[in-house]
C-alpha cells in the first residue's frame, strides 16, 4: 500500500486523476481481502493437510492484487510522458523482486505473480514507445530472466531445507524412542524407566504408600548362550521379558536393566505382597521353557525384592543384594530383604 501510495503520487500531476483514485480504491479491496484472510488464517493456526485447504483463496487473492498491478500500473501511467512509464516500471521491478523473495517457496507462483506483475506495463512500452521503450523493455526483460533463474535456486533451497529440517525431526525421534525403548524386548530401557519412575516413588512417598522393586537375573544364562548361541540368548531374554510384562498390572513399570537383568517397581505395594508377584513370575518362568526352532529349552531365575521409599537407586541395590542371596542360596527363588536400617 505504500508503494502504491508513493506510486499514485509521482503519476498524479501527469496522470488521468480519477483513474488513479479508482486504481487506489480497487488495490485497498484486494490489499483487505489479503489481510483477511492472513487474520483467518493466524486464528484457526491450520496444521497438517488442512494447510493445502488455504492454497486456493491464498492463490485467488494474490492473483487479484497482483493483477490490479500489473493491469492497474498500465491504466493509470501517463501515456504521453515515457519519464513517467520509466518511473512505474522501476517501480513494478521492485515490486516483482519483492514476489520473488516471499513467494519462491511454490516456484510457478513467484513466476505468475512476477509475470502478472511486470509483463503488461512493459508490453506496452516496447509496442508503443519506440527505440527507447524497446531498450527499456528488453531491461525489464533481463530482469525476468534473471528472476527465473533465482526462483529455481531459491525454489530447490527452501525444498531442501524443509526436506532437512522434517529429516532431522524424523531422525530426532527415532533416536528418543530408540533411548527410551530397549531394541530386544520391547520393554523401557533403563533411562526411560528411570525416568518413568521418579513420578509413583515420588507419589508413594508423599502419601505413605508402600514401594517395591523387584531384580531379576535368569539363572546361568552363559550356558545357554555357551551352548545354543548368542541368538538363543537373545530368545531366552525376549521370552522371559514378554512372561514378566504380561505378568504385572499396568500400573507397574518394568524395564531390562542390562544383559539378562530386569527391575520392575510396583507402586502401591508391600513386600509381602511384591514377594508374591515376584513368586508368581518365578513359577511362569520355570514353567514356560523357551520355544526355540528344534527345542524348548527350560530356564529359570532369580528374585531379589525389596520395599522402602527412599531413593530409587538405594532401593534396587537393595533388591540386587536380596538377589544375590538369591543365587548363593541356590537360584531359581524369591530373596526379601530386610527392612531398612535405622
Ligand atoms: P547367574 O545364574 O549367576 O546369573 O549366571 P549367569 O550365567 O547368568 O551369569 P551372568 O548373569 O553373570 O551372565 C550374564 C551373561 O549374559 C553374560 C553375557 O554374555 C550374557 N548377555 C548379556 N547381554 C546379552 C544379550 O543381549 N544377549 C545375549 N544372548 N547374551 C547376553
Ligand atoms: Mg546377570
Ligand atoms: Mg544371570
Amino acid at each position: 500500500m505504500v508503494v502504491a501510495v508513493l506510486l499514485a503520487l509521482l503519476m498524479w500531476p501527469a496522470a488521468n486523476q480519477p483513474a488513479v483514485i479508482a486504481w487506489m480504491v480497487i488495490l485497498v479491496g484486494t490489499s483487505l481481502a489479503r489481510l483477511v484472510l492472513f487474520l483467518a488464517y493466524r486464528l484457526k493456526a491450520p496444521a497438517g493437510l488442512q494447510l493445502l485447504d488455504w492454497e486456493r483463496p491464498y492463490f485467488v487473492t494474490l492473483m487479484a492484487s497482483t493483477l490490479t498491478w500489473g493491469l492497474g500500473s498500465v491504466w493509470i501511467m501517463p501515456k504521453d510522458s515515457f519519464l513517467h512509464q520509466a518511473i512505474t516500471l522501476v517501480i513494478l521491478v521492485g515490486m516483482a523482486g519483492g514476489a520473488l523473495s516471499v513467494y519462491s517457496a511454490i516456484r510457478w507462483l513467484a513466476i505468475a505473480t512476477i509475470a502478472v506483475v511486470l509483463l503488461p506495463a512493459t508490453a506496452w512500452v516496447i509496442l508503443f514507445e519506440g527505440r527507447p521503450g524497446l531498450y527499456l523493455g528488453f531491461a525489464v526483460l533481463l530482469f525476468c530472466l534473471s528472476a527465473l533463474r533465482a526462483t529455481k535456486v531459491l525454489s530447490q533451497a527452501m525444498e531442501q531445507n524443509l526436506e532437512m529440517t522434517y529429516e532431522l525431526r524424523q531422525a530426532k525421534e527415532d533416536a528418543e524412542r530408540m533411548a527410551s525403548t530397549d531394541l530386544l524386548t520391547g520393554l523401557s530401557s533403563r533411562r526411560a524407566f528411570l525416568e518413568q519412575a521418579a513420578a509413583p516413588m515420588h507419589f508413594c512417598r508423599r502419601s505413605s504408600l508402600p514401594v517395591c522393586a523387584v531384580v531379576v537375573d535368569l539363572d546361568h544364562f552363559k550356558q545357554i548362550n555357551d551352548t545354543r548361541g548368542h541368538v538363543a540368548g537373545d530368545t531366552a531374554i525376549q521370552h522371559a521379558g514378554r512372561l514378566i510384562r504380561s505378568g504385572l498390572r499396568r500400573s507397574d513399570l518394568c524395564c531390562r536393566w542390562g544383559g539378562e537383568e530386569f527391575v520392575i517397581l510396583l507402586p502401591d505395594t508391600a513386600l509381602k505382597e511384591a514377594a508374591g508377584v515376584a513368586e508368581k513370575l518365578r513359577a511362569a518362568i520355570a514353567a514356560f521353557p523357551v520355544p526355540l526352532w528344534d527345542a524348548d529349552i527350560p530356564i529359570t531365575a532369580s528374585f531379589g525384592v525389596a520395599e522402602g521409599v527412599e531413593d530409587l537407586e538405594r532401593l534396587i541395590d537393595r533388591a540386587d543384594a536380596a538377589l544375590y542371596r538369591a543365587k548363593r542360596e541356590g537360584r531359581d527363588r524369591v530373596v526379601c530383604a530386610g527392612p531398612v536400617a535405622a
